[in-house]
């Protein structure tokens, strides 16, 4: 190989390696980074060279130095310097070897530091998600636990509040006339909750799957109304208004019916000092909407993003007393997307809500 004169004006260390490893021609560069002189240098081990002036002790990846015809490049830290060792293969000899002065222990230092934070980090990341994903799977179970276990006591309840209703158990006192219909109405409430907690514990499981049948959504809402009377009583009228004709969708009535009790009940909630729950169905444009607006405390638009989370709640001085789970949105709008809707929400502070939920129409 010929030894081309600008090798020696470079500030690197070049040489011609056999494939022994063994210089056979090292340029000044070299001589000025080893401190040897170019005739010691010469048939000396490249690998014994830069141990004794560098102290670089390791280069397993040169070796053996024929073994490989390809370009190898890596990076050596010694004696608070750092260098670039590239190794070309070469036609007629083993190759040549670059040895790259690379700047000062310092700023490698640093560098070093600065990666081992990083790693740091990012170890602490990996091992926060774990605990992250660890305490989600908890939230599930405890989620599919709790449900599973109040049903149970809920069903002995309405049981006997229904013997109350329907006299079996004696007449009723007038203080019991008044309290049977409260304690009526809290036993749906709290069906109503269960019912969004184990579904929420069957999304989460994958274990939700939607039945699909022709429905007509105006059919849904009135089911969903008379459901949702007994709760919303004379202060939250629900009213409803058909746009069109029919509204046919293919859906799973249960879980749209779900979906309209889960916008109704909020509509009452949120609406402490009472007012009209508007209902309006119609169809356009290739989809059926169902708005649910009320009168009620609204909802701030900084908020809006969180609704839809699971157990997102907008917590506030106007909202801290009413109970909930922060599921019943979440729960809706997963059911709506499986349906391949959505809902879409509207919202003004202390003028109302209207919560809409879209679904394609079902086609002839
Ligand atoms: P929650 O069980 O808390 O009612 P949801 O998921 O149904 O859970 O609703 C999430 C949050 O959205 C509620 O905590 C409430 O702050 C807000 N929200 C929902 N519906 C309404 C509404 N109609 N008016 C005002 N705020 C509402």
């Amino acid at each position: 190989m010929d030894w081309h004169p600008a090798f020696d004006a470079v500030a690197d260390g070049v040489c011609l390696l056999d494939s022994d490893g063994r210089i056979q021609r090292a340029n000044d560069g070299l001589v000025r980074l080893t401190g040897m002189a170019a005739e010691s240098l010469a048939g000396s081990q490249i690998g014994a060279v830069l141990a004794s002036s560098l102290g670089i002790l390791d280069l397993p990846f040169l070796l053996p130095i024929g073994a490989s015809g390809f370009r190898k490049v890596s990076m050596a830290y010694a004696h608070g310097r750092r260098y670039t060792l590239t190794f070309e293969p070469a036609r007629d000899s083993a190759g040549v070897l670059v040895v790259g002065n690379g700047g000062d222990g310092e700023k490698l230092d640093e560098a070093w530091q600065l990666a081992e934070r990083r790693e740091t980090e990012a170890v602490e990341l990996r091992s926060t998600a774990r605990r992250m994903h660890e305490l989600e799977r908890m939230k599930s179970d405890f989620l599919n636990l709790a449900s599973h276990e109040l049903r149970g006591p809920l069903a002995v309840l309405r049981g006997y509040v229904s013997m109350f209703e329907d006299g079996s158990l004696g007449d009723l006192t007038d203080s019991m006339e008044a309290v049977v219909p409260v304690m009526t109405t809290k036993l749906r409430e709290m069906n109503l909750l269960i019912s969004q907690m184990l579904e929420t514990a069957r999304l989460e499981d994958s274990r939700l799957v939607l039945s699909r049948e022709r429905l007509d959504l105006r059919d849904v809402l009135a089911g969903a109304r008379e459901k949702m009377q007994p709760i919303a009583g004379e202060r939250h009228p629900i009213s409803t208004e058909e746009g069109a004709p029919a509204v046919p969708v293919v859906g799973d009535r249960n879980r749209l019916t779900m979906i309209l009790t889960n916008l109704m009940d909020n509509a009452i909630k949120y609406s402490p000092d009472g007012g009209e729950v508007a209902c309006r169905i119609l169809a356009r444009g290739g989809r059926a909407i169902l708005s649910v607006s009320d009168r009620g405390i609204g909802i701030r638009s900084d908020d809006l993003g969180r609704l839809f989370t699971r157990f997102g709640r907008v917590v506030n001085a106007d909202t801290s007393h009413i109970p909930g789970t922060g599921l019943g949105l979440y729960l809706a709008r997963e059911l709506a997307r499986m349906h391949g809707g959505d809902i879409e929400v509207e919202s003004v502070p202390k003028v109302g809500s209207t919560f809409r939920l879209v679904l394609p129409l079902a086609t002839a």
